[in-house]
């Protein structure tokens, strides 16, 4: 048994089947990207995992704990937080309520201790904001903790979807595309943080990518999928030369032009 294992995981939405029997495992501290064209199922795969969506077959397990035994709100509690490719923040909070509010999932008191040991609550307090600032150094996004999300830079927000999944203290991350819609240098500076994010937090990233350049220069490990099935894995780069691989993208080259 791996850290976090994928087993068989079947998903069929009418006649469709987005994901077909598709297994794999991720080891401790292992950056671990999925490519793939568009309609492959990589984000169905991390709707299994964050619970979303409930697979006909198959089993998800992270760190010897049954994911698919969870409820959805129960994910973080076990240490798994995720980003979304559509960026799910609070428009008209600040980016520190935003990463304040993302851990209310850690807190440990309930309203009877909030009133019996308001001592304690302010600790926890403490804690929570202590935690979200160490995210807001890491990520650089000093200049904007009191800004509204909705007068925000959709490059500065994507950042800010990034620490609100840092802000959980995840010990398995779900990345899903980091860097769409980013410039050069944008991306360049998602890169590095994932590259610390494995560094110096010591997380474990699963992540879906299309940006070529970045997956090659971050990922130990790489998997692709087409039509809900793994066609190759292996290092970056014998999965981007893989036959099959370069197969799948040809086909549907046009579509995934950015
Ligand atoms: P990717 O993220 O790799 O682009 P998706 O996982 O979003 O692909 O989609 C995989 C396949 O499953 C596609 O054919 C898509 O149309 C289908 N699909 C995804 N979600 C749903 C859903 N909620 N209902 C019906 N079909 C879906
Ligand atoms: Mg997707």
């Amino acid at each position: 048994m791996s850290y976090f294992d994928v087993n068989n995981i079947t998903v069929a939405f009418g006649g469709v089947r987005a994901l077909n029997d598709v297994s794999f495992s991720v080891n401790q501290n292992e950056i671990f990207t999925i490519i793939g064209p568009n309609g492959a199922g990589k984000s169905t795969l991390f709707n299994v995992i964050s619970r979303i969506y409930q697979p006909n077959n198959g089993n998800v397990v992270f760190d010897g704990k049954d994911v698919l035994n969870l409820k959805a709100h129960q994910i973080s509690q076990i240490g798994i937080a995720r980003t979304f490719q559509n960026i799910e923040l609070f428009e008209q909070a600040s980016v520190l309520q935003n990463l304040l509010v993302a851990r209310q999932t850690h807190r440990r008191s309930n309203p009877v201790s909030e009133i019996l040991f308001s001592q304690f609550v302010k600790k926890e307090e403490y804690r929570h904001r202590l935690e979200v600032e160490k995210v807001i150094d890491f990520l650089d996004l000093q200049a904007y903790r009191q800004k509204f999300i909705s007068g925000l830079p959709y490059g500065v927000r994507k950042v800010v979807e990034l620490g609100r999944a840092l802000s959980i203290e995840p010990k398995l991350l779900l990345l899903d595309e980091p860097a769409s819609g980013l410039s050069v240098e944008e991306t360049q500076d998602v890169a590095f943080w994932i590259e610390d994010i494995k560094k110096v937090m010591g997380i474990t990233v699963l992540m879906v990518e299309h940006d070529m350049h970045l997956v090659t220069s971050v990922s130990d490990r790489v998997m692709a999928l087409a039509d809900g099935k793994k066609l190759a894995m292996g290092s970056p780069e014998e999965v981007k030369n893989h036959p099959a691989v370069i197969e799948a993208y040809l086909g549907v080259s046009e579509e995934n032009e950015k």
